[in-house]
């Protein structure tokens, strides 16, 4: 098991007891470790350098604290900085639109994107007492609009009945029909899963997206997938107006470096994140959490 980022940054400074400013040199150390810490938690290099340069503007020439030491103190200032790039609130989903408020939720296949479309569902009847239709936009695979049904079924929230031979986009104004005469407040759309970034599917969602005009538009990705998962993230966020991330299988990604790749490389905020299979595997995203992480 590798040491932990903060134990690396004290171990620096350890042999060091003058007081004073931190040196270029101690600082440039000090990063060197950083970095490597960053890169083994996955963090992809672009995204590693540019935080490093970030660190570095702010370390040199600090004065160290007479009450700590200068390890604990560039610990600090690099926690500081992760969580600037995290962004420093939790975020939610936005329901503050007319109802039935219309959120799409996109993202490749095996991401986790129709269990996270339940979760959410869930989650808003169970918390925030709403309505919530949820339907499956998925005409290329029948099983994925069977999963989200059983689903549905499991946890007591309505999905749009499957009507074969209809295409994603009058899934979708079926669906707010149906949600707007059914008087509910939320309206899940789960899109077709993919497994590569492909045209096709890229402009049937932006057509939906048209069609749909959703509040939130949801990107789904998997925390596993390193920097595959930051390549998706800017496909899709060039062709649609993404409004946030959920990042799933948070708990298999013990450094939480893909958040951090993640929000750095689109700037959307993570509203979520997926912590296990079951439906109740939700949580909100904590930047301070996901840095205390990083630096273990
Ligand atoms: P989709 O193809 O994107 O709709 O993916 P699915 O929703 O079918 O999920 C694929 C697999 O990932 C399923 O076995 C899920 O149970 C699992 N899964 C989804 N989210 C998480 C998560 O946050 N943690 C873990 N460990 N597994 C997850």
């Amino acid at each position: 098991m590798f040491d932990t980022l903060s134990d690396r940054l004290s171990g620096i400074f350890d042999g060091l007891t003058k007081r004073g400013a931190l040196s270029e040199k101690d600082v440039n150390e000090a990063l060197r470790e950083v970095r490597r810490a960053l890169l083994e938690a996955d963090v992809a290099l672009e995204v590693v350098r540019a935080f490093v340069e970030q660190v570095r503007a702010r370390a040199v020439g600090v004065e160290v604290l007479k009450s700590v030491s200068p390890g604990q103190q560039v610990i600090k200032i690099v926690h500081d900085e992760l969580v600037a790039v995290l962004g420093s609130d939790a975020q939610t989903i936005d329901l503050a639109s007319v109802p039935p408020v219309p959120i799409l939720m996109v993202g490749l296949q095996g991401s986790g994107k129709t269990t996270t479309t339940a979760k959410i569902a869930k989650r808003l009847t169970e918390r925030e007492k709403k309505k919530v239709l949820m339907a499956s936009l998925d005409t290329r695979r029948p099983a994925a609009m069977e999963q989200l049904r059983v689903l549905g079924e499991q946890l007591e929230v309505p999905t749009l009945p499957i009507v074969e031979g209809q295409s994603a986009v009058q899934i979708a104004r079926r669906a707010m029909d149906a949600a707007r005469l059914g008087g509910h407040d939320v309206v899940l759309l789960d899109t077709a899963g993919r497994t590569t970034v492909d045209e096709a599917l890229m402009s049937e969602t932006a057509e939906i997206e048209a069609v749909a005009k959703p509040h939130e538009v949801l990107l789904v990705v998997d925390a596993l997938t390193g920097q595959d998962a930051v390549n998706t993230a800017r496909a899709f966020d060039e062709r649609l107006d993404v409004t946030g991330i959920v990042l799933t299988r948070v708990d298999g990604d013990g450094r939480g470096g893909a958040a951090l790749a993640m929000r750095a490389v689109t700037g959307k905020p993570i509203k979520l994140i997926g912590t296990g299979e079951k439906t109740d595997a939700l949580e909100e995203f904590h930047p301070q959490r996901i840095a205390g992480r990083i630096l273990g």
